[in-house]
């Protein structure tokens, strides 16, 4: 246990205070979204977006949205200003609340508001220059993927195969096309054109994937949304994941094959230092 303090319902408390029923919902059926925001130098890290994806994800599950977006605003960054660490990963969950134990919705019931703050760990430089292995997998996730739901038996599952084949992550192929991580999204490179599948509902709208769609255009580096198959993944140049820990990490080694030389490839190296060039500027910009 550490000793960090958390947001439950309203109130500021030390973490081994912090109980929840056993008849919570996300308790017994994983009924709830959630999110995990950086913080880059006690900055929030694109705020608005994780706020919007958030509401985006509550709406779908029909739970009503517990906070005004100021509220979630003064209440993330009391957790930031309690934890006394510069770079911090804030976890949020929403669940349906607690009530008896029935599939259907309950007619009143108010969600369950929990929010930790922890330490950032992202990729350092010495993973990102050796690159890590994946592996492929049926995605056998739900058909509702755009919604980042607490219901994450599948992933860990999927994660789990991986780790036990020496893999850091599992690439998800759903009718021959490739979709995302079990816990990132994917970018591959063919003929210097980076790819990354379209928004649908068989992905996570990523916060990171958005951002580095949106700086490789600014940079004019050559960027689309586009479904490929298992067999261009097999074919691509480089292959990189991202996600609010994970950043940018290159994928060197997919299933038995070596991707590229096994080592890193150029642009992935350039987007990954646009990236770092862009939380610095964050850092900067304290008020
Ligand atoms: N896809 C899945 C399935 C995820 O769980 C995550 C986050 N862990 C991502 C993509 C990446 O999203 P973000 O960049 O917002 O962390």
């Amino acid at each position: 246990m550490n000793n960090s303090i958390v947001y439950l319902n309203g109130e500021f408390m030390p973490i081994d205070e912090a109980k929840v029923s056993v008849l919570d919902r996300g308790f017994l059926f994983g009924d709830g979204v959630y999110e995990v925001i950086p913080v880059y130098g006690k900055q929030i890290f694109r705020l608005d977006e994780h706020l919007d994806r958030l509401a985006n994800s509550l709406a779908a599950v029909r739970i009503p949205n517990p906070c005004s977006e100021s509220a979630w605003k003064k209440n993330l960054s009391q957790i930031v200003k309690k934890h006394d660490v510069q770079d911090q990963s804030i976890y949020v969950q929403v669940s349906r609340g607690v009530a008896p134990r029935d599939h259907v919705f309950p007619d009143k019931i108010t969600p369950t508001v929990f929010m930790m703050s922890n330490p950032l760990q992202v990729t350092d430089l010495n993973t990102f220059n050796k690159g890590v292995k994946a592996i492929t997998l049926d995605d056998i996730r739900w058909q509702y993927c755009n919604i980042k739901a607490i219901t994450l038996l599948p992933n860990i599952l999927l994660k789990q195969t991986a780790k036990d084949e020496g893999a850091l992550e599992a690439i998800l192929v759903r009718d021959g096309e490739v979709t995302e991580g079990s816990a990132s999204n994917i970018f591959i490179v063919i003929d210097g054109i980076i790819k990354t599948p379209p928004k649908s509902s068989r992905l996570l709208p990523g916060i990171t994937r958005d951002l580095i769609v949106e700086l490789a255009t600014k940079n004019n580096i050559n960027c689309i949304e586009s479904n490929f198959s298992r067999t261009e993944l097999s074919a691509a140049d480089e292959i990189w994941l991202t996600s609010s820990t994970k950043e940018v990490l290159p994928i060197v080694q997919l299933n038995d094959e070596v991707i590229a030389d096994g080592k890193p490839g150029p642009i992935s190296r350039n987007m990954y230092e646009i990236f770092q060039a862009y939380k610095t500027e964050i850092k900067q910009h304290k008020d």
